[in-house]
């Protein structure tokens, strides 16, 4: 059977291996673990491909975890809607490529990243403006280095023609909140069914 995510999970898979290639080389200089998610401060939207894939997540959760995401769905406290009592993604393997790449340097054209999106910053070998979590490469001796920059403007636009051959809508944004709402709503009609 064909697989309408095949696409998808090939550049998700190759953006998994740039990451896990800067991690080798510089997990010393990395903060990102398990159980960090200072950058899961968010309220993110995701592509239609992008919440196909997000919707196999929560569609493998356990009970538990499903009831959780349901009971945070209306709260508002500034952390992600799919955040765990431990602070762990509960779709991990399931997100979206911005989470995949959060503590990576990330190159993007001149004046592109919204200056209150920068956290840390400097300027790219090949130019460009990069930024970077800044609980990450602190200091000069951890400093980015050229080999460890993912061209971001590269992976979104790869990301637009995993959507366009997905068939979703490329004006079309859905917010993490609403895919966990549809779990709620399977929940409840689950509940009225008992
Ligand atoms: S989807 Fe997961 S990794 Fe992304 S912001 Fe939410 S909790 Fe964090």
């Amino acid at each position: 059977m064909n697989d309408p995510l095949a696409a998808h999970r090939a550049l998700v898979a190759k953006v998994d291996a740039f990451e896990g290639a800067v991690r080798a080389r510089r997990d010393a200089s990395m903060a990102c673990r398990a159980g960090c998610s200072a950058c899961c401060h968010a309220e993110l939207s995701v592509c239609d491909v992008e919440a196909a894939l997000v919707r196999e997540g929560l569609a493998v959760l356990d009970d538990a975890a499903r009831a959780h995401i349901a009971e945070r769905v209306d709260v508002h406290d500034g952390r992600c809607v799919m955040l765990d009592h431990e602070g762990r993604c509960a779709i991990y393997d399931a997100r979206p490529l911005v989470c995949r790449t959060q503590g990576l340097p990330l190159r993007y054209p001149d004046g592109v990243i919204p200056e209150a999106a920068i956290m840390a910053r400097g300027k790219g070998a090949n130019g460009g403006a990069l930024t970077w979590c800044p609980l990450n490469f602190q200091g000069d001796d951890h400093a980015p280095r050229a080999e460890d920059v993912l061209d971001a403007e590269r992976v979104d636009a790869m990301l637009a023609l995993s959507n366009r051959e997905h068939g979703g809508d490329p004006s079309r944004r859905t917010s993490l909140r609403a895919l966990a709402r549809e779990i709620t709503a399977e929940l409840n009609e689950g509940n009225a069914l008992c």
